[in-house]
């Protein structure tokens, strides 16, 4: 599916298989209840299908911001939501409407909400070690899966991954695919910059994207599951940026009291500075802080990926907008 399709030298994919509907989205959904959440040009809503009566989740997009059109990066967005659609633990889209100046996509709701209000919540509510297990091989499968058909999300980040339910405590969905790419056919994408805490040191220094950059973020990730704190949080975002770019990581016991040390080599296999040394999704779902556990879905585990690649017909994804580095 990827030749067939158009891709810019950005990675980015300009033709969908989706249909833009232009009938009203009120005729077809009712909006209900508050926000489910938020980005920079996009909110989300919760809404009911009409027809069917089934839950859904409305994200809003604006196709101007900043004065620029900015229609093209939905449409990639969209497509990588297609090319994802028999990835389990990616959000799935359902439908798509374009007004003048929204294009809004219906995507599967993931009730739990984001694993940010865990991360960050007292002990009680907080994730157990074994919790982190559990999630951590769910997101390195839904990642070895997009990995394994050259789309790189940039933006893995404890607000993009939710949960379908949070107590009790349910399984991850991949969300926010705004600043994705696809690995095939980019010449070198060094402009994209996702969020300051969770951007690898290769971002900041403008060399090659690669699927080892999402390898950092989920070694930020992990750290923040498992601890509550942010490595490389400063208290501006210069500090921030030169913590990342000197690697300056506490895996001291203040921050780690509990926590196997199998996890600390796990995230340190992650936090590396030179991409290369990385581990790979694959090779993380075998590192044995995660691989002494049954894997939680069946029919995907690290010998078997579903191609995203087969061909069929459509489903789709959601945006962010990109902040450059100070
Ligand atoms: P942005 O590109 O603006 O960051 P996101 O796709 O990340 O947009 O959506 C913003 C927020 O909306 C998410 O962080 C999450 O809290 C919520 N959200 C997004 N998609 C869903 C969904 N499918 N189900 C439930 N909540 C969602
Ligand atoms: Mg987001």
């Amino acid at each position: 599916m990827p030749d067939s399709r158009m891709m810019n030298k950005n990675g980015m994919v300009s033709s969908i298989q989706t249909r833009i509907r232009t009938d009203p989205f009120k005729n077809n959904y009712d909006l209900v209840g508050k926000e489910l959440g938020r980005g920079k040009f996009a909110v989300v809503k919760k809404c009911f299908e009409k027809k069917t009566g089934k839950e859904h989740a409305a994200k809003f997009l604006r196709k101007r911001r900043k004065g620029e059109d900015c229609r093209m990066d939905i449409i990639n967005e969209i497509a990588v939501l297609e090319s994802a659609k028999s990835n389990p633990y990616v959000v799935s889209l359902h439908e798509v409407y374009e007004t003048t100046s929204e294009i809004i996509l219906v995507l599967e709701c993931a009730a739990g909400g984001e694993i940010f209000n865990q991360c960050v919540a007292d002990n009680d509510e907080a994730f157990t070690e074994q919790d982190v297990i559990r999630l951590a091989r769910q997101i390195l499968m839904g990642v070895a899966c997009l990995h394994h058909n050259n789309v790189v999300h940039l933006d893995l980040k404890p607000q993009n991954i939710l949960l379908t339910s949070a107590r009790p405590l349910g399984d991850i969905r991949i969300v926010d695919f705004g600043l994705s790419r696809r690995m095939d056919n980019m010449k070198e994408v060094r402009e994209i910059v996702g969020t300051p805490e969770y951007v690898a040191p290769e971002v900041l220094n403008y060399e090659p994207i690669s699927t080892a950059t999402d390898m950092w973020s989920i070694g930020v990730l992990t750290y923040v599951m498992l601890t509550g704190e942010s490595p490389f949080q400063g208290s501006n975002k210069q500090e921030t940026f030169l913590n990342i770019s000197q690697v300056n990581v506490d895996y001291t016991q203040d921050v780690f009291e509990g926590v196997s040390s199998l996890a600390i080599d796990f995230i340190k296999s992650l936090l590396d500075k030179t991409p290369r040394k990385r581990a790979t999704a694959e090779e993380c779902l075998k590192h044995p802080w995660l691989s002494g556990h049954p894997p939680p879905h069946p029919h995907l585990n690290s010998s078997h990926l579903p191609s995203l690649d087969e061909p069929e017909t459509s489903q789709s994804e959601s945006d962010p907008e990109p902040e450059s580095p100070a």
